[in-house]
C-alpha cells in the first residue's frame, strides 16, 4: 500500500501519512508512554555511544567523542529524544549521520534541524533523504571530534544506503548498519538484488575486524534468530544466542550491540559462502543462498 501511496502523491505528504503511520502503530505497540527497549550506554572509550530506542523497534543512536564533546546522531526519527540526550551530556551535536532515505529512519532530520541552535551537517548517500546537505560515497571519510568516520555503500535495500564505520586509534571500532545488517538478520531487498547484499555483507561488513561492534537500525533479533534456527540449525551458537536474546527481550534490554565476529557465527545472511547453509537451502552457490534464505524469511511468520 505504502508503495502505491509513494508513486501517486506529492513527498510532503507522503511524509505526513508515514510519520501518522508510524507514531500510531509505535503508540499501539509501547503504550502512549515509553519505548520498545530501555536506553543504555556502550563506551567504547573515547567513543562512547548511546541507544535511544525510538517508534516501534528502531534505533537512534547518539555518538559523542569524549575529548572534544563533539556528537553525531545516527537516524534521528525522534528528534526530541535525542535533544534531551544531547543536553544531558553536555555535547555540541554537528553532524546527523543517516543510513538511508526512509522515514523511520531520516524522517526526523528536517525538524531536528529546525530545533537544534547550532549548524548540523546532513551527511547520506541519496538525494531522497530530508535536509540532506552533504552526499558521501564509497570510500568518504570524515571526523567526529577525533573519531575517524569511513562510510560504506551497501546498496540493495535502498539504491542509497550507507553504513558507516567509526574508528579512533587502538580502540574498539563500531560500525552503523541501517536496515543492511541486523543482529543476525538483513534488510529486505526493497531496491537490489542478491549479488548486491553478498557484495555489501560478505566482501565489505565481513572483512572489518572481528570486533567490531554492530550497531544496527531496528530491535529484530529474537525473530531473525528464530528464523536462523531453521536455516542453519546445527549452529549451537545460533540457539544460544536466542536464548539469550529471549531473555534481554524479557528484561525489556536492547540486543545491541553484536559484533562483527558473531555475526559472522550465527546470522544465516553472513555465513552463505559455506556449505552447511547452502545445503541447507537447496543451493550450490553464495547468491543463490542468498536469495533463497531472503525469500524464505520474507515468507516466515515464525
Ligand atoms: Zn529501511
Amino acid at each position: 500500500m505504502l508503495k502505491f501511496v509513494h508513486a501517486h502523491i506529492p513527498n510532503c505528504i507522503v511524509n505526513s501519512a508515514t510519520a501518522t503511520y508510524f507514531k500510531a502503530r509505535a503508540c499501539l505497540n509501547n503504550g502512549f508512554r515509553g519505548h520498545h527497549s530501555n536506553q543504555a550506554t556502550v563506551n567504547l572509550k573515547p567513543m562512547k555511544i548511546q541507544i535511544l530506542p525510538a517508534l516501534t523497534d528502531n534505533y537512534m543512536y547518539l555518538i559523542t567523542d569524549e575529548t572534544t564533546k563533539e556528537s553525531a546522531v545516527v537516524d534521528p526519527v525522534e528528534p526530541d529524544t535525542v535533544l534531551q540526550a544531547v543536553s544531558a551530556e553536555g555535547s555540541r551535536l554537528t553532524k546527523i549521520l543517516t543510513t538511508h532515505h526512509h522515514w523511520d529512519h531520516a524522517g526526523g532530520n528536517e525538524q531536528l534541524v529546525k530545533k537544534y541552535p547550532g549548524p548540523l551537517q546532513i551527511i547520506g548517500g541519496d538525494q531522497r533523504i530530508g535536509a540532506l546537505n552533504t552526499l558521501v560515497k564509497d570510500g568518504d571519510s570524515f571526523n567526529i571530534g577525533n573519531i575517524k568516520v569511513d562510510c560504506i555503500y551497501t546498496p540493495c535495500h535502498t539504491t542509497g544506503h550507507i553504513c558507516y564505520y567509526l574508528s579512533t586509534p587502538n580502540q574498539v571500532p563500531a560500525v552503523f548498519t541501517g536496515d543492511t545488517l541486523f543482529v543476525a538478520g538483513c534488510g529486505r531487498f526493497f531496491e537490489g538484488t542478491p549479488e548486491q547484499m553478498y557484495t555489501a555483507l560478505v566482501e565489505k561488513l565481513s572483512r572489518l575486524p572481528d570486533d567490531t561492534r554492530v550497531f544496527c537500525g531496528h530491535e529484530y533479533t529474537v525473530q531473525n534468530l528464530k528464523f536462523a534456527q531453521t536455516v542453519d540449525s546445527n549452529n549451537p551458537q545460533v540457539h544460544r544466542k536466542f536464548e539469550w536474546a529471549v531473555d534481554k527481550r524479557s528484561k525489556g534490554e536492547p540486543t545491541i550491540p553484536s559484533s562483527i565476529g558473531e555475526e559472522k557465527a550465527t546470522n544465516p545472511f553472513m555465513r552463505v559462502t559455506l556449505p552447511e547453509i547452502q545445503t541447507q537451502a537447496g543451493c550450490n552457490s553464495p547468491i543463490a543462498a542468498m536469495q533463497t534464505i531472503r525469500k524464505q524469511k520474507d515468507n516466515f511468520t515464525g
